[in-house]
């Protein structure tokens, strides 16, 4: 019997979800019954690329796409369906503009330096209503409504479902709460080995979506929503741990309890700040959450400045413990996996090279700029620009990628 077929015997499933994650993030599957998912398995499930964002033209032949089976996953509110994500091939050769491949190729050249990479994300989002012209609760209306016990529990038959549902996929989510918006809210699954964190990160938006239509009300994980408000973030942490199982962030006898390899894998991403926001900040909407000025609740929790601080959540890369490094630039609109292909590039472009990121600030970068920090891109335009011109952050990459993804992009603003 094949992965699939044993995996449709043993958890009653009638229909598998072949799925995978254009090159802007949206989820694309084809429904596929269990009894034909085994030959479909084999020769991959057809998709005219054109018809995604794939960069590809209406004459290109079928992209091919091929179920990686340790990804499967029950949706938790429809029991006989299973989704799985993808990989994706066109004649017989991968397609290397796939964001899962891009990880992928991230992955191994951790590995080939005796590496893992493993990250929690923080996928923030607000609840709307169904029109998605305002708040889904109108009695959700405090100045400072961060932690708003009451605005949660009105939404407790939404936000207890998801955690459950987690719970039953075994992901270990351990806080739900109302975040810094009105209507704002972020739930939080434990950390894991990076692809298995943006296959989740991927399901997890799907599922929000789901259930809240369900419940009457849309998710938004749009950087900005309402500009008045709190943006949404998709804050990523990192650690890297070697094949022992050591966590090689940690050193007890280094700054904040850091390695050296943990202040080279940071800085590597503070040299590549400009460039990455192309990835983790990829719509002319992340730049009204990045590098603004005070939204109602009095901060905007998103950084201005290409610095980094202790457990100081004003800067761009946070240290919020001796374990890991919490970088909070991404926003909603971040694909889940160029968002962490991004990271890992630019942190082992920092290992790769011994960069160092200089001496923290411990300044409130919301009063005070940090000495000598340059300014995050203010608008798309520049962060394209920044991007351009990254040649060791494209060649990580991959040129097909980064060609494939400008592309994309242009064809997108010309709309
Ligand atoms: P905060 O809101 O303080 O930034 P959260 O608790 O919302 O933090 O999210 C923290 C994320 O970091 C979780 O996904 C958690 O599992 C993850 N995390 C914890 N330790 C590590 C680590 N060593 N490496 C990577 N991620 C980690
Ligand atoms: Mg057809
Ligand atoms: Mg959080
Ligand atoms: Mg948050
Ligand atoms: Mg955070």
């Amino acid at each position: 019997m094949t992965d699939l077929a044993r995996f449709a015997a043993t958890h009653g499933i009638r229909h598998f979800l072949f799925s995978f994650c254009d090159l802007f993030g949206v989820q694309r599957a084809k429904l596929v019954p269990a009894a034909a998912a085994a030959e479909l398995a084999r020769s991959g499930a057809g998709f005219a690329g054109f018809a995604a964002w794939l960069d590809m033209t209406p004459a290109d032949p079928d992209v091919l796409a091929i179920p990686d089976p340790t990804s499967l996953m029950v949706l938790p509110w429809q029991k006989e369906v299973a989704w799985v994500a993808t990989d994706l091939q066109v004649e017989g050769v991968t397609l290397e503009q796939s964001p899962r491949r891009v990880l992928q190729r991230q992955i191994a050249r951790a590995a080939a330096r005796g590496l893992q990479f493993r990250s929690g994300v923080e996928a923030e989002f607000f609840l709307m209503d169904p029109e998605q012209d305002a708040i889904a609760d109108g009695l959700d209306r405090q100045s400072k409504p961060c932690y708003d016990q009451l605005a949660l529990m009105r939404h407790y038959p939404l936000i207890s479902e998801l955690l459950e549902g987690m719970e039953r996929l075994g992901w270990g989510p351990y806080q739900a709460d109302h975040e810094d918006a009105n209507g704002q809210f972020e739930l939080n699954w434990t950390y894991a080995e990076s692809l298995l964190t943006a296959d989740r990160h991927a399901f997890f938006r799907v599922m929000a979506a789901a259930l809240a239509e369900r419940h009457g009300v849309r998710v938004s994980f749009q950087p900005k929503p309402i500009p008045a408000l709190t943006g949404n973030g998709a804050h990523l942490h990192a650690s890297l741990w070697d094949e022992a199982g050591h966590n090689v962030f940690h050193d007890p006898t280094g700054e904040k309890g850091l390695s050296e390899v943990a202040y080279q894998f940071l800085a590597g991403l503070l040299a590549h700040a400009p460039a990455l926001c192309a990835l983790t900040n990829p719509v002319a909407g992340s730049y009204r959450r990045l590098a603004r000025s005070v939204t109602s609740s009095g901060a905007t929790w998103s950084p201005s400045w290409i610095s980094y601080g202790g457990n100081n959540r004003t800067h761009m890369v946070r240290i919020p413990d001796d374990q890991r490094i919490e970088l909070r630039l991404g926003d909603g609109a971040a694909n889940p996996y160029l968002l962490q292909a991004a990271v890992l590039a630019a942190g082992l472009d920092g290992i790769e090279r011994r960069l160092d990121p200089g001496p923290r600030s411990d300044l409130n970068t919301y009063v005070q700029a940090p000495e000598g920090a340059p300014s995050l891109p203010t608008c798309q335009a520049d962060a394209l620009e920044a991007f351009r011109h990254d040649g060791p952050l494209r060649d990580s990459l991959g040129e097909a990628f980064c060609t494939a993804y400008e592309a994309l992009v242009a064809q997108r603003s010309d709309g």
